[in-house]
């Protein structure tokens, strides 16, 4: 969908500018953590993955919604859980560069 110049800056759902997110107080998989300082967050409220997340988790009996990411460290991408609007935004660094 975007170019490959691209990835990783803006969200190939949406198209908004990802924000820079600090991983440091994170841990994914039982402390593996992301091999990355960072991730790049779409934190756009009118994203798909966002709106429809709420669907989403709602059919595996949960509350709340996803978020895409992207890591610039091994090039992966894909979604997180949130419970809310306001998860994971006091960890934003800033907008991807
Ligand atoms: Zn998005």
């Amino acid at each position: 969908m975007s170019s490959t110049a691209e990835r990783g800056r803006a969200c190939p759902h949406c198209g908004q500018t990802l924000a820079l997110y600090s991983t440091s107080p994170f841990t994914y998989s039982d402390g593996l953590g992301w091999g990355s300082q960072t991730l790049h967050v779409c934190f756009n409220d009118e994203c798909p993955i966002f709106v429809n997340g709420w669907l989403t988790m709602e059919r595996y009996g949960r509350v709340g919604s996803q978020r895409y990411w992207y890591n610039p460290v091994d090039k992966e991408d894909g979604v997180l859980p949130v419970a809310n609007h306001q998860s994971m935004r006091g960890d934003i660094l800033g907008q991807v560069a």
